[in-house]
């Protein structure tokens, strides 16, 4: 069976935090029905985009058996993390301002897809790897914990 390296984002703002992370990891490996391969440390970082309490943010990674072409599979696990995401208590996403300007909120709690294996995915619903991750210090710190030498290689510039 091909199995495919997939890299979320974690982050909470909200509530007990590192209790909001330990849940969705919990709740993560039960959606995917397997336990994470690697997580980095819990790392604190002030909001972004917003005015807010502080953040504690990390990365995980799980290997999943691959489900149908790239895109299909990567919106299924995206629909997986949404409801992980609701199950915690986060109410709104996706809010944009009337310019279309993104807006940022407290939340218990964020998961983001950073990568699925060496794609790249364009589609209305995600942008894979994760558009952010460059500018991201919050994202990039915990990242480099547990990336593989192969998704180094693969993406040398969000490496540097
Ligand atoms: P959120 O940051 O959780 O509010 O996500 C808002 C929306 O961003 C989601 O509903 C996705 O459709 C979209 N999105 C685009 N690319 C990604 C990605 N790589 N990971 C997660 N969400 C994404």
């Amino acid at each position: 069976m091909a199995f495919v390296d997939v890299y979320l984002a974690l982050g909470s703002n909200l509530g007990d935090r590192e209790e909001n992370l330990r849940q969705a990891l919990l709740r993560l490996d039960e959606a995917f029905g397997t336990h994470f391969k690697a997580v980095s440390r819990w790392m604190e970082s002030p909001s972004w985009g917003f005015e807010g309490p502080a953040f504690l943010n990390g990365c995980v990674l799980y290997r999943l058996p691959r489900l149908g072409a790239p895109e299909e599979h990567a919106t299924w696990i995206l629909d997986r993390c949404k409801a992980v995401e609701r199950s915690l208590g986060r109410m709104v996403e996706g809010e944009t301002d009337t310019k279309g300007k993104r807006i940022y909120h407290d939340r218990p709690i964020d998961i983001d897809i950073l990568f699925y294996g060496k794609e790249t995915i364009d589609s209305q619903r995600l942008t894979i790897p994760h558009p952010g991750i460059s500018q991201r210090e919050f994202v990039r710190r915990p990242l480099a914990e547990i990336a593989k030498p192969a998704l180094k290689a693969a993406f040398p510039e969000l490496f540097d």
